[in-house]
């Protein structure tokens, strides 16, 4: 069950105070998407993750925080036309520009979730678009990688969500290479199901969302299939 709250909160940039919906607590009642994506009811809470402010725009988790660089770059041009941008629905225009602010104070990790919520948010209401943020999601997570951040602390989830975007947008090759190069290490055991199973669907050149469940099923299957000695 999700329990809703109203709270206040004053914007870091603009100082106004606003009424936002925040989330007391939620559940799942499965397992999440191979890309983590949560099943209901975590899931309808995605609209609640971020906030903008209604007076300057300012998109973050918490809105009464912030980089000393944030205002400059909410105050910038690219930014509002990333906020109005109307080919996205509102809510990932929210998503893109809270990336693009975590992109430039050098947060590369938590600027490709972003980019990734904004991917989900357009899986449920413009399809069309969910490519573009997911491939922005891979150009971000690249940087963190690069910069050496951590995408999630879990071992083998960024991964696992590597391969996912690769294979959503329609990059078989190089999501088939981050499982195999994947699958080498050490890993828990859902982990491995998980590229194991995205392993499989990328060689079906299969582009759609699925989940962790239907890994552990694909692994139940295969091992049934195994020859006994
Ligand atoms: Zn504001």
């Amino acid at each position: 069950m999700t329990s809703l709250c109203k709270e206040k909160e004053k914007c870091f940039i603009c100082g106004k105070t606003s009424e936002f919906t925040g989330v007391m607590s939620t559940s799942s009642s499965d397992l999440p998407d191979l890309d983590t994506r949560p099943s209901e009811m975590k899931r309808s809470t995605l609209q609640y993750w971020i906030r903008r402010c209604p007076s300057c725009g300012y998109c973050a988790d918490q809105i009464s925080h912030g980089d000393g660089k944030t205002a400059a770059i909410v105050k910038g041009e690219v930014y509002h036309q990333q906020l109005a941008d109307p080919a996205y629905p509102e809510l990932a225009n929210s998503f893109l520009c809270r990336a693009m602010i975590q992109a430039d104070v050098g947060n590369h990790a938590e600027a490709g979730w972003a980019a990734l919520h904004a991917a989900w948010v357009c899986d449920d209401h413009k399809p069309g678009m969910a490519s573009a943020c997911r491939s922005k999601a891979i150009q971000l997570f690249q940087g963190a990688m690069e910069t050496g951040e951590t995408i999630s602390e879990e071992t083998g989830v960024a991964e696992a969500v590597m391969a996912d975007l690769y294979r959503r947008t329609g990059q078989f090759e190089k999501a088939q290479m981050v499982c195999l190069s994947a699958l080498f290490k050490p890993l828990p055991e859902l982990i491995t199901q998980v590229l194991t199973y995205q392993k499989a669907l990328t060689e079906r050149q299969d582009m759609k969302g699925h989940t962790v469940s239907q890994a552990v099923e694909y692994a139940k299957i295969s091992e049934s299939r195994k020859p006994h000695s």
